[in-house]
C-alpha cells in the first residue's frame, strides 16, 4: 500500500510519523518536500528578541524520515491530477493507493496581491523575519503598524510582533508608536466566543501601550502610510502583514477547493470530500474552527493516520477535535490562550513570562522530533 505525501511540514511529517507507528511494514510512505531543511516557524518571533537562533530552528526532514524508514523526495510539486492518481514533481512521476495534500498554505502569492505590498513585510517566512530584524535595528524612531489582510486566519503571530516592537522601542528609548489592526470588533483574540477573554486581552496590549485599531484590516500599503478596509490612513515607517490565506495556486483549479479558496474535507477523517484516496490537512484545508495552526495541522495529521489505519489494517487509534493553544511570546510579556470545545468550548488566557521559556521548550521538542509530537492536549472526538 503507497501513501504519497506532498508537503513535509506539522501537518505532513505528524501523517508520515503516525502511520509508520501504526501500519509499520504493510505501508510504503513517501514524502515529497521542496527542502529537507524544515522551519519550525511558530518560534520565529523569538528570533526577533534573541530568545532563539536560526540554527535551533531547523531540522534535516531527509535524516528524519530516513531514520523512520520512510523515503524523503526533496522535489518541487508541479501538478496534481486527482483523475489519474499522479503527481508530477521536479524529480519525476509519482502515484499512489493514498494522497496526503499538506503542502501548507500561498501565503506568498496572497501577500503579493495586496497594493503596495512592496512597502511591507510579511510576518511569515523566516526571510522576512531576518529583514524585520535588521530594520528595527537601523531605525532610530519606530512608527509601526502590524494586522492582517481581510480574511486572514491567524493572528496571533500579529500580536506578537506587535509586542516586541513595542518592547525594542521601549529597551531602546527611543521615541516610537505601535499601532495593532485586529479583524475582530473586540479586539484581540475577539474572535473567540468569550467577550471577558478579549476585553482582558484589550486591557494587556492598551497597557503595554499598543493602540488597538478594532473590527478593522490592512488593505493597502503606501510609502508613508496603511489604509484600512474602514477607509482609514494609518502613518507609519514600518509595516508587517500577514496576508488571507487559501490553497497553494498549484492546486487552485482542482475540483476540491471551495468559494473560500480550501480544500473540502469531512471530520474527523479530513478525507476530501470528492476523492475517497485523497486527504487534505493543515493550512490548505478546512479545519473544524477557522484558525489555521500548527496545532490544528497535527491534530488533522493525527486523524488521517487514525483514519488510514482503520480502514487498512482494522487498528482502532484516537480521533480528536481542533482546536487553538496560542503560546505568544512578545519579549517582556508573554502568555497563553486556549481554546477548545469539547461538550462546550472552554476558553482561558493566562500571562505570564514563564510562556516565553515554555514555548520554546516547546519548540524544541518540534525540531529535536522531526515534528513527532505525540501529545497535542486535544479533545477526542
Ligand atoms: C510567525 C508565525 C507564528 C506562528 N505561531 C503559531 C503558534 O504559536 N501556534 C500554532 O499552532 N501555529 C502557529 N503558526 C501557524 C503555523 O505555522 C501554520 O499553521 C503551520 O505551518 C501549517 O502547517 P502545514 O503542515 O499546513 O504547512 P507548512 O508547515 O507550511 O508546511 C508545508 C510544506 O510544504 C512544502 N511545500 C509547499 N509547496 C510545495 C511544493 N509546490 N512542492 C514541494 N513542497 C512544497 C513547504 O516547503 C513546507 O515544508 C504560526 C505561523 C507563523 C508564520
Amino acid at each position: 500500500m503507497k501513501v504519497l505525501i506532498l508537503g513535509a511540514g506539522y501537518g505532513g511529517l505528524t501523517v508520515a510519523h503516525r502511520l509508520k507507528e501504526y501500519l509499520g511494514e504493510d505501508i510504503e510512505i513517501t514524502v515529497v518536500s521542496k527542502s529537507r531543511s524544515i522551519y519550525e516557524n511558530t518560534i520565529f518571533p523569538a528570533i526577533l528578541t534573541n530568545d532563539v537562533k536560526v540554527e535551533d530552528t531547523v531540522f534535516d526532514g531527509l535524516e528524519v524520515m530516513r531514520r523512520k524508514g520512510n523515503l524523503f523526495v526533496e522535489a518541487e510539486v508541479k501538478d496534481v491530477n486527482l483523475q489519474s492518481k499522479e503527481v508530477k514533481t521536479s524529480k519525476g512521476t509519482f502515484d499512489y493507493d493514498y494522497l496526503v495534500l499538506a503542502l501548507g498554505g500561498g501565503y506568498e502569492e496572497n501577500f503579493n496581491k495586496i497594493s503596495g505590498h512592496e512597502h511591507a513585510f510579511m510576518h511569515h517566512p523566516l526571510s522576512d523575519f531576518l529583514k524585520i530584524k535588521e530594520k528595527l535595528a537601523s531605525m532610530d524612531e519606530i512608527n509601526a503598524v502590524i494586522g492582517n489582510y481581510t480574511g486572514s486566519p491567524i493572528e496571533g503571530p500579529s500580536y506578537q510582533l506587535a509586542l516586541i516592537v513595542r518592547n525594542e522601542i521601549n529597551r531602546r528609548g527611543i521615541k516610537g508608536k505601535v499601532t495593532l489592526v485586529t479583524q475582530s470588533p473586540n479586539g484581540v483574540f475577539g474572535m473567540l466566543p468569550v467577550k471577558e477573554i478579549s476585553e482582558r486581552a484589550n486591557r494587556l496590549f492598551e497597557e503595554n501601550g499598543i493602540e488597538l485599531v478594532k473590527g478593522d484590516s490592512i488593505v493597502e500599503v503606501r510609502k508613508d502610510k496603511v489604509v484600512t478596509r474602514n477607509g482609514k490612513e494609518i502613518g507609519s515607517n514600518f509595516v508587517s502583514i500577514l496576508p488571507k490565506l487559501s490553497v497553494p495556486s498549484l492546486l487552485r483549479e482542482t475540483s476540491i477547493v471551495n468559494e473560500r479558496g480550501y480544500v473540502e474535507v469531512e471530520f474527523p477523517s479530513f478525507r476530501t470530500k470528492r476523492f475517497h484516496d485523497v486527504f487534505a490537512i493543515g493550512d490548505l484545508a478546512e479545519g473544524m474552527i477557522p484558525a489555521r495552526t500548527a496545532r490544528g495541522a497535527m491534530i488533522a495529521g493525527e486523524n488521517v493516520s487514525s483514519t488510514l489505519a482503520k480502514e487498512i489494517k482494522g487498528v482502532e487509534k484516537p480521533l480528536y477535535k481542533q482546536g487553538i493553544i496560542c503560546m505568544f511570546h512578545g519579549g517582556e510579556v508573554a502568555g497563553m490562550l486556549r481554546f477548545d470545545v469539547k461538550d462546550k468550548p472552554h476558553v482561558s488566557l493566562l500571562v505570564n513570562p514563564v510562556f516565553s521559556k515554555l514555548k520554546i521548550m516547546y519548540s524544541r521538542m518540534l525540531v529535536a522530533t522531526g515534528f513527532n509530537v505525540p501529545y497535542h492536549a486535544a479533545p477526542f472526538f
